[in-house]
Parts: structure tokens; C-alpha cells; sequence
């Protein structure tokens, strides 16, 4: 099948119905990249960028794409990347391999290490938990490069969040009764409390056409964290896919949906905030959601500190 400028199309868009050639797929891509960091206002001129970089497709994407915009939009980037502690999953060749894009890209690029932040690692979070293991490992690589992002002085965490993942974020807020993380997750709390803001200038971007591009581009080395299947998120991930193919573009109109929802939310909630009685952080418990899972690690009881 033919692009509509007459080269060798590379995708079909069924939501649009279109088939695109290598170069229009990529313009569609880069636009809906600087599309999303527009409409929330998401970089500035002179921002200091950390990126979480996993060496999968999409923070691989993510990495090249702010290089790219650089070249108009001087911002300086550090990549950086979270090794949990997984077997078989990241080695040291992986590690080597995982620093051959920000080095061909001239972007600094740091390791941080669960068992040293943490004293852990997701290997023996695994063995301590009965559920999945993600809630935990999401939490904590959050709080690393947050921590990272302030220790550096950066003024922006970017992460590679798709289309997809963003959709699956907000129905996992949905189905844990916490829809005022809404409107936290499209208006985060600026500058507050040690908060570094975490932006994610993929969430335009379809994750099968995230692959594509980074397949087109020779980005992304990672295979799949062996822990991804046992997720409640993978299920969600399952039948957001069969809605899509059924009806497609119905990604799209969830996320278009949950934008006008935190819109509409933001007007009436405000959100009050406590410090952390164990840390000191920014929450809106009284513990934050760190230290309430390092608590559940070691077995004590969050009453002792409230
Ligand atoms: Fe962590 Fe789960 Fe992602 Fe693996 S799949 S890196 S355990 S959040
Ligand atoms: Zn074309
Ligand atoms: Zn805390």
C-alpha cells in the first residue's frame, strides 16, 4: 500500500484510517511529541531534564526525541537509568549496552541502584509480597529519580509514558478509588516540597507506534521486565487493546475523557497536602506512599507513626 505522497507506506493507522510512508510516520510521531509538551506547557527554554531511562523502546524514544528538540529549544538533559536488581533481566553487558544511546546522543547518563538507595532489590520485594510486585516498583524508581532529579538541581523529570500506559494509569486511579490522582497527574505540584514536576511527552503517542518508531530509528535495547505479566496493569493493558481494536481511537477518547474529568475535578477538589510523619515528604496521607510500602516490607506497623 502507498502513503498519500506515493512512497512505500511502513504503518496502517486504523483510527484514521491512513497509511503512512517512513518520513510522514515520523513527522506524525515528532508532532504529537511537541503537540503534548505544548498543550501542558510541559518544557521552557533553559530547563534542566532528567530522563528515566530504561533502555527500553519508549524511554529510548523519549531520549532521542528531547535531543532533537534541543537542537531549537536549548534545554540540558541527563539520562538516568534504575537498575531494581533483577535476575537475568539487567546485567552488566546490559548495563554497557544501555550507555551506548545517551553516549551516541552526547547526553550524560547515570546508574542508580535499588539495593543502594533502597537496600533492596525487586528480587527480594518479590519474595516478601504476596501481590504484584510493580505497585512497589513503581513507587520506589519514582521516588529515585525524584531524588536524583533534586540532588542534581533539574527542573524536570520526563518519563516515556505512551498513549497506553497513561490510558492504564488512570483506570488503575479509577479501580484504587483515588480519582483526585487525576488531577495531580495532569497538574503536578510545581516547585512544592521538594517535588522535582515529572513530565511525559509520549502520552499523544500509541505504544505500537512507539515500537515502530523506535524500530524505524534503531532505538531501545531492553527486552520485557519478566515481572510485566503478573500486573493488574497487564490485564487492564489486555482489554484496553480488544476495546481498541473493536473500535479504534478508543485510546485516544479515554484519554481525551480523563483530561475534561481532572479538568472538571481540579475546579472543585483541592488537593491538601501533609508532610510525611516518617520522611518529611509531600503527601497526602499522612505517610507517604514510600514509606508505607518500606513499612509493609520490614513488617512494622504504620500506627507506630501516626
Ligand atoms: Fe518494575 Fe514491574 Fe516495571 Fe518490572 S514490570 S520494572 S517490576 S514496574
Ligand atoms: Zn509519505
Ligand atoms: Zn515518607
Amino acid at each position: 500500500m502507498k502513503c498519500h505522497c506515493g512512497k512505500e507506506a511502513v504503518v496502517y493507522l486504523p483510527y484514521s484510517k491512513r497509511y503512512l510512508c517512513r518520513n510522514h510516520f515520523s513527522t506524525l510521531v515528532e508532532k504529537r511529541f511537541r503537540r503534548a509538551i505544548r498543550d501542558f506547557n510541559m518544557l521552557k527554554k533553559g530547563d534542566h531534564v532528567v530522563v528515566g531511562y530504561s533502555g527500553g523502546k519508549d524511554s529510548a524514544v523519549l531520549l532521542y526525541l528531547l535531543k532533537k528538540l534541543s537542537a531549537k529549544m536549548p534545554i540540558k538533559i541527563t539520562a538516568v537509568s534504575i537498575i531494581e536488581g533483577i535476575k537475568d533481566y539487567r546485567d552488566q553487558e546490559v548495563e554497557n549496552e544501555l550507555s551506548k544511546l545517551p553516549e551516541s546522543l552526547g547526553i550524560k547518563h547515570i546508574f542508580k541502584y535499588y539495593k543502594e538507595e533502597l537496600k533492596l532489590t525487586i528480587d527480594e520485594i518479590a519474595k516478601k509480597v504476596r501481590g504484584s510486585v510493580c505497585s512497589y516498583c513503581g513507587v520506589f524508581k519514582r521516588y529515585i529519580l525524584n531524588e536524583t532529579a533534586r540532588k542534581l538541581k533539574a527542573t524536570k523529570v520526563a518519563i516515556g509514558h505512551n498513549l497506553d500506559d497513561v490510558v492504564e494509569t488512570l483506570y488503575l486511579n479509577l479501580i484504587r478509588n483515588e480519582p483526585l490522582r487525576l488531577v495531580r497527574y495532569f497538574n503536578p505540584i510545581y516547585k512544592e516540597g521538594g517535588f522535582v514536576p515529572r513530565i511525559r511527552p509520549l502520552m499523544y503517542v500509541p505504544e505500537k507506534e512507539v515500537a515502530l518508531y523506535s524500530m524505524l530509528h534503531n532505538l531501545g535495547v531492553i527486552k520485557e521486565c519478566p515481572y510485566a505479566h503478573k500486573s493488574l496493569r497487564y490485564f487492564i493493558r489486555k482489554q484496553v487493546n480488544a476495546m481498541e481494536e473493536r473500535f479504534p481511537g478508543t485510546k485516544f477518547k479515554l484519554l481525551r475523557s480523563f483530561i475534561s474529568l481532572a479538568n472538571e475535578l481540579s475546579r472543585n477538589a483541592s488537593v491538601k497536602l501533609n508532610r510525611c510523619k516518617r520522611c518529611g515528604a509531600l503527601t497526602t496521607s499522612k505517610l507517604c506512599m514510600k514509606c508505607q510500602m518500606e513499612l509493609a516490607l520490614k513488617g512494622e506497623k504504620v500506627e507506630d507513626y501516626l
